[in-house]
């Protein structure tokens, strides 16, 4: 273990009041470990086989309740899906080693960084590796990367992020599924407020990174309605947003263990509709996806916001694909250690 929480022993008052509350409690309960690790850039698989990927931590303490990552924690042998939230590995991060697995991508190469945790959950602002892999393609020219996050912790590297603009793409991909507070409490249980995730595009965008609002996961009955939807986009063009996208839930059976138990304490009333539907298959097919991709675009359309915007290349990366004598232009040695 790389951390334990402090006791709150010595806690008077208040604040022992505090620390006997949900948010602590759950907190107390989370292990740090440190996970060696020989490959940091791995290939997306399925729909996702022509980007890479990277997941600076394994398990994700936010507990979002439909979370589909937990599988992560099944190749680990962690079968109780509650350890996803409890037993959060920090991979081990060795600069040197990482810039080298860099250097081996081409010109153009998509990367995502976390798509399977979250990138700036707590465990960042104690290991800071996703903010160490940022400091490596600051140096680098050429690539297209994008970040998935739920939280407002994303805004610390906004000038690293700008920083890395002027060589390559970088957009910046929020999650924000309701804006009621309650709500996002319940299924999002320890994850930034809304509002705080408003201020962080704010923020990024102010510094001149392009961000994404994701709507996702459109839950039926639960954040599906025209004008919760249309809530989350209006606030995300008022505070900077350049596109918004909403897809329906899917279910694998190593979500559905978490959410389905969550619907039966919460919506007791939709367990049978939600079974009846995720029973056969994790993904809603047919009537459902097709009218929320129709109210999703009549939303965009209203705010004006698009579906998916390309920040553009920086010069000299001005075309795609990139031209043969360019890739010899920004040839660059293996090593190129600081
Ligand atoms: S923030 Fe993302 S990775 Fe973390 S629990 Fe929520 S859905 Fe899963």
């Amino acid at each position: 273990m790389l951390f334990e929480d402090d006791s709150p022993s010595h806690l008077i008052g208040i604040a022992r009041l505090a620390a006997s509350s949900d948010l602590l409690e759950a907190k107390r309960q989370v292990e740090y470990l440190e996970l060696e690790t020989r490959r940091f850039i791995g290939r997306g698989s399925g729909r996702m086989r022509s980007i890479w990927t990277i997941n600076p931590y394994r398990g994700c303490e936010y507990g979002c309740k439909y979370c589909y990552a937990r599988y992560a924690h099944e190749f680990m042998e962690l079968r109780d899906p509650g350890l996803f939230e409890r037993k959060i590995f920090a991979k081990q991060f060795r600069a040197l080693a990482f810039r080298a697995e860099v250097r081996r991508l081409k010109l153009g190469d998509t990367v995502w960084i976390g798509t399977a945790t979250d990138p700036y959950q707590p465990a960042e602002r104690r290991f800071q590796i996703t903010r160490q892999i940022l400091e490596v393609f600051a140096d680098e020219r050429g690539l297209d990367l994008g970040i998935t996050t739920k939280s407002d912790f994303v805004a610390r590297d906004a000038a690293l992020m700008a920083q890395i603009a002027r060589k390559n793409k970088i957009r910046v991909h929020l999650t924000i599924t309701t804006l009621d507070e309650r709500l996002a409490r319940l299924i999002e249980p320890r994850a930034p407020r809304p509002d705080l995730r408003l201020a962080a595009i704010k923020k990024l965008t102010e510094a001149g990174v392009p961000v994404s609002v994701l709507a996702h996961p459109v839950m039926p009955l639960i954040n599906d309605s025209e004008e919760s939807l249309d809530q989350v986009c209006a606030a995300a063009a008022r505070n900077g947003a350049s596109s918004f996208s909403a897809a329906p839930l899917f279910l694998k059976p190593c979500a559905a263990q978490v959410f389905l138990p969550f619907l039966e304490a919460h919506f007791p009333h939709l367990v049978g509709r939600y079974r009846e539907r995720f029973e056969k298959a994790a993904y809603l097919k047919g009537h459902y996806p097709e009218m929320i991709a129709e109210r999703v675009e009549r939303i965009r359309t209203r705010h004006n916001l698009a579906r998916r915007r390309e920040p553009e290349w920086p010069e000299p990366f001005s075309q795609e694909p990139f031209p043969k004598d360019q890739l010899d232009l920004f040839a660059i040695p293996l090593y190129n250690a600081k």
